[in-house]
C-alpha cells in the first residue's frame, strides 16, 4: 500500500490537481477541471499519460471537489491518502509557513478575500469542500505570499503614512511557490552562484520578478495585490495611480469599470487589441502586436533594473513560466537591455530552450528553468508528514 499526497491548485477558472506517491514523489495521477465556475469539465490521466476520464460536472464547487476526490479514490484503490495540500494565493502577514488548516485558519484566510478577490474565494471553497469530504486527513495550505516574508521592512513598505503599513497595506508579493521551487532547484544548475545575487523572472499570464540572495526573497515586483509590477497578459502592472483618479473623476468610470480595465483589458491583450496569448502575438503581423511585445520586454527590463539595488548587482538571471520557458525571442530581447552589464546570450542555446543560455563570456549567467508549483507543495507535504 502506497501513501499518497493530493495537491490542489485552484485558479479563478480551473482546478488542477495531482496525486504524488509519498516515497518517491512521482506523479500517479493528474487532472484538471476546466471552466470550473460555468461549465466544469473534468479530465484525469494516469501515469501512462492516457486520458481515461472526461466528463461534465454540475457547476457547484463542493460537488466538483467531491467528484474529483471520488475519482481519485477509485483510481487509487488500495492506497492511502496521507495528506491534501492546497495552494492558497494569500497568507497575509500571519502565514509565513505551510499551515495545517482548521476552522480558525479558514476564518483568518477568509478575512484576506478582499486582498485577492479573484483567487482567494475559490481556494477557500475548494479547501472547505475537501475538508467536508475528508475531516480525518491532514490538509495543509501553501501560500503564494509566504516566500516573500523574508523581505526587509523597507522592501515591504509603500511610501504612504505608516499607519497603512500597520494595517496590512504592504508589499506581500506573489508567485512565491514558483520562486520557492526555482530556489530549491537553482543550486543544481548554477552551483555556488545560486546563493549569490539572483533575479528570477516568472513570465506567464501573470508575471513578476523576485530578487534573491542566499536563495531567499529580498525584493519582488508584485505588491499589495497581483496588479503591481510587470506588464502581464491582461494586467498593465505598475501604472501612474493618477490615471485611475482621472478615469474616475473626469471620465466617469465606475470602480467596477476600473477593476475590469486593470484585471482583464490591459497588458498584452489591451495594447495589442488581439490577445493575451504571447504565441498569438509572436505569430501576428499586426503592428500593435509588435508594440505589445516590445513594451512587455522593455517594462520587464526596467523592473529588473529596479530590483538591482536591493541585491547590489546581478550574478544569475532565471527565466521561468509559460513565456519565460518557451519564448527565445522574448528572453533575448529582455537580455539585450543588459548588454552594457556584460550579459551575453548564446543565440543557439537560447533557441533550443536549454537550461543555460548565457554565452561562455557572459558576466551574468542566464538560465531557463521550468517551474512546478505543485511539485514543491508535494515535496513540502512529504517532509511535513514524515516528521
Ligand atoms: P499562468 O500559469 O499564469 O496562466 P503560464 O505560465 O501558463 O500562465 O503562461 C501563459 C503564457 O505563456 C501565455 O502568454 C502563452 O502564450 C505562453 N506560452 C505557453 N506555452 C508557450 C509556447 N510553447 N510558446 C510560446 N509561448 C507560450
Amino acid at each position: 500500500m502506497q501513501s499518497l499526497i493530493i495537491v490542489f491548485n485552484a485558479g479563478s477558472s480551473s482546478l488542477k490537481f495531482s496525486v504524488y506517491r509519498m516515497d518517491d514523489l512521482k506523479i500517479n495521477l493528474q487532472g484538471e477541471v476546466e471552466n470550473f465556475v460555468t461549465k466544469p469539465n473534468l479530465w484525469l490521466k494516469s501515469e501512462s499519460k492516457k486520458k481515461y476520464i472526461e466528463k461534465n460536472l454540475f457547476p457547484e464547487t463542493s460537488k466538483v471537489v467531491w467528484t474529483v476526490l471520488e475519482e481519485i479514490n477509485k483510481a487509487s484503490k488500495g492506497h492511502k491518502i496521507a495528506v491534501i495540500a492546497h495552494r492558497v494565493v494569500h497568507g497575509g502577514k500571519l502565514y509565513k509557513q505551510p499551515t495545517l488548516i482548521n476552522a480558525e485558519v479558514l476564518d483568518n484566510l477568509r478575512e484576506l478575500i478582499p486582498l485577492a478577490p479573484l483567487h482567494q474565494p475559490y481556494n477557500l471553497d475548494v479547501i472547505e469542500a475537501s475538508m467536508e469530504a475528508y475531516n480525518n486527513i491532514p490538509q495543509v495550505a501553501y501560500f503564494d505570499t509566504s516566500f516573500h516574508r523574508s523581505q526587509s521592512y523597507l522592501a515591504e513598505l509603500f511610501p504612504l503614512p505608516l499607519k497603512y503599513a500597520n494595517e496590512g497595506i504592504i508589499r506581500y508579493g506573489f508567485h512565491g511557490l514558483s520562486y520557492q521551487y526555482i530556489s530549491s532547484k537553482l543550486p543544481h544548475y548554477a552551483e555556488e552562484k545560486a546563493h549569490k545575487r539572483v533575479i528570477v523572472a516568472h513570465l506567464g499570464n501573470g508575471a513578476s520578478l523576485c530578487a534573491m540572495k542566499n536563495l531567499k526573497s529580498v525584493s519582488t515586483s508584485m505588491g499589495f495585490t497581483a496588479l503591481d509590477g510587470l506588464m502581464m497578459g491582461t494586467r498593465p502592472g505598475n501604472i501612474d495611480p493618477g490615471i485611475i483618479l482621472y478615469l474616475v473623476n473626469e471620465r466617469g468610470y465606475s470602480i467596477e469599470g476600473v477593476q475590469d480595465l486593470l484585471y482583464e483589458k490591459s497588458g498584452l491583450k489591451g495594447v495589442s487589441g488581439i490577445s493575451n496569448d504571447m504565441r498569438a502575438l509572436l505569430k501576428s503581423n499586426d503592428p500593435n502586436a509588435e508594440i505589445a511585445i516590445e513594451l512587455f520586454c522593455y517594462i520587464a527590463a526596467k523592473h529588473i533594473s529596479s530590483l538591482l539595488p536591493s541585491i547590489q548587482g546581478l550574478d544569475v538571471l532565471v527565466f521561468t513560466a509559460g513565456i519565460g520557458e518557451n519564448c527565445p525571442q522574448i528572453r533575448s530581447h529582455i537580455c539585450s537591455y543588459f548588454s552594457w552589464l556584460g550579459l551575453r546570450v548564446d543565440d543557439k542555446l537560447n533557441r533550443k530552450n536549454t537550461s543555460k543560455i548565457s554565452a561562455h563570456n557572459s558576466k551574468i549567467e542566464v538560465y531557463v528553468i521550468p517551474t512546478n508549483e505543485e511539485a514543491i507543495m508535494a515535496e513540502e507535504a512529504a517532509k511535513l508528514i514524515s516528521h
